[in-house]
């Protein structure tokens, strides 16, 4: 079953055509990871889905809701709206609320958005820390925290709108090397619990040894899509070939 399907979906931001009709599949408990040199499109991509930017052609469907470039925008708006409730999204950058303990940033959508009551809350936000390996950092502000602990925060926080999808987006590049690693192994853990994700990275060993499927995009089309096996091994393409050269 696909949970997130893209129709010839395309951008463009006024003259700069950044995503030309792009199709891509993610089926239930994939892992579908997203490479492409930078510039080519990636974030944008994620952010279409998420509804942080508009689409400007074709339409995707994540979680069977549809949104079609060609609906109204108030339409448009609903549906992303809706969509958002089922999705998880982690960005380079944190961007934990400084003024929240680690607790707080994972708890805030669960009393704002869900309007659960707080105990309840702060019991699925304690197990949610302890599944991201921080439990005893419950009351610690985000900068006595160290990148790769407010990068698990940002993960437990998404989690905890229990999304059918996580959507990554170089969840580690802006990481000290030795930070890299923490949050790549709660990234595996999510992979092996059965958490379909779409992840954008330039973590070649992880695309390699976790993706169900490896997506290459360049210059906003999808130029190569496969196994990770097949796209290391035996990439088909020059453009592939460069930027596998160009990383390794
Ligand atoms: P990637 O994530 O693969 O590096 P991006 O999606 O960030 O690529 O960017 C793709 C292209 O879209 C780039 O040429 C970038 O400059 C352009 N772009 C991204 N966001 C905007 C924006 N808000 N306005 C204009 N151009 C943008
Ligand atoms: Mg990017």
């Amino acid at each position: 079953m696909a949970i997130i399907k893209t129709f010839e979906l395309s951008k463009h931001f006024n003259n700069l055509e950044v995503l030309k009709h792009i199709d891509i599949q993610v089926d239930q408990n994939e892992i579908v990871v997203l490479l492409g040199p930078s510039g080519s499109g990636k974030s944008t991509f994620l952010r279409c889905l998420n509804g942080l930017e508009d689409i400007t052609g074709g339409s995707f469907e994540v979680n069977g809701i549809h949104v079609d470039a060609k609906l109204p925008a108030r339409q448009r708006k609903a549906l992303i709206r809706e969509i958002r409730q089922h999705t998880g999204m982690v960005f380079q950058q944190f961007n934990l609320y400084p003024h929240k303990t680690a607790l707080g940033n994972v708890i805030e959508g669960l009393l704002t958005v869900k309007k659960m009551r707080k105990d309840e809350a702060v019991h699925i936000g304690e197990r949610l820390l302890d599944r991201v390996g921080l439990s005893d950092k419950k009351d610690t502000y985000p900068s006595r925290l160290s990148g790769g602990q407010q990068q698990r925060v940002a993960i437990a926080r998404a989690l905890a709108m229990d999304p059918a999808i996580m959507l990554f987006d170089e969840p580690t590049s802006a990481l000290d090397p030795e930070l890299v690693g923490e949050v790549l192994s709660v990234m595996r853990e999510l992979a092996q619990d059965g958490m379909t994700m779409l992840v954008v990275t330039h973590e070649m060993k992880f695309a390699r040894e976790v993706a169900s499927k490896v997506v290459f995009m360049a210059d906003g089309v999808v130029v190569e899509e496969g196994s990770p096996q097949a796209f290391f091994d035996h990439p088909q393409t020059e453009r592939a070939k460069k930027f596998l050269r160009q990383i390794t």
